[in-house]
């Protein structure tokens, strides 16, 4: 795996353990805070996990929109934000990645996978996302995930509610039993009004392609637009049954 921080910004937040804590430990934290955090505002959620984990601690993001990037760099300037870098992103997508960057007081660390598409077509066959969209999301989200996340004992995720059906439980504070993480999510409980209200209110950077009709935005090859009325993620892996890539599992 190449990973690559897209910018230097100097992290600034420190204060929590720089050590790795025992899984019993991480556990234990998720049965305490996860109660007493739900219903507590993102950045209070943000504050509690920038405390318990310090370096320990980043956020992922889509760049889907900049909000959860936003909201961490005012409680941590210099965080880091992992992005997924597939080698099948849209170009406005890499474009807001770069937008981040540049304006944001964050570190985005771009993950890439340890084979690049043309070596992967070459292992597997071309268009294996056509094929086994599961195999080529695992080897292209899934393992690189798991890797970038080696060094942190949490992670925070842009999951909301509101978002699909299998979202619904998403708790603010949960145990990423895949991973032995600790997962946070700021914004579950955002509706799509409070989403937008935040990025009006805070001129926060947004994909083009959400203006495009792509509500949610994946890989080009699995992301298509959506019709007006349909489900926000019903242009993802359309037609195949394939709801989630498997890093939220
Ligand atoms: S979303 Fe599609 S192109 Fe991207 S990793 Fe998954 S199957 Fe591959």
């Amino acid at each position: 795996m190449t990973t690559v921080a897209t910018t230097t910004a100097a992290r600034e937040f420190r204060g929590a353990s720089t050590q790795g804590r025992s899984v019993e430990e991480l556990k234990d934290l998720v049965r305490h805070a996860g109660a007493e955090l739900e219903l507590a505002p993102a950045t209070v959620i943000l504050e509690w996990a920038v405390a318990t984990f310090g370096e320990r601690f980043c956020v992922t993001s889509s760049m889907a929109d900049a909000v959860l990037a936003h909201l961490a760099s005012t409680v941590a300037p210099g965080i880091d934000v992992v992005f997924l870098d597939t080698g099948y992103h849209f170009a406005e997508t890499i474009g807001t990645r770069d937008a981040v960057a540049a304006t944001l007081p964050v570190n985005v660390v771009s993950v890439r996978p340890d084979r690049s598409v043309a070596e992967q077509d070459a292992a597997y066959g071309p268009e294996l996302f056509a094929r086994d969209p599961d195999l080529c999301c695992t080897l292209r989200k899934v393992r690189p995930l798991e890797q970038a996340l080696a060094g942190y004992d949490a992670w925070a995720t842009g999951l909301r509610r509101a978002e699909t059906h299998d979202r619904v439980v998403a708790p603010v504070i949960g145990w990423d039993e895949a991973r032995g993480k600790v997962k946070v999510s700021p914004l579950a409980r955002w509706s799509d009004e409070r989403l937008a209200r935040y990025i009006d209110e805070h001129g926060v950077l947004v994909n083009p392609l959400q203006y495009d009709g792509y509500p949610s935005i994946g890989c080009w090859p699995c992301t298509r637009r959506v019709a007006a009325g349909d489900g926000p993620r019903s242009g993802r892996w359309a037609g195949t049954g394939k709801t989630e890539c498997g890093i939220h599992r």
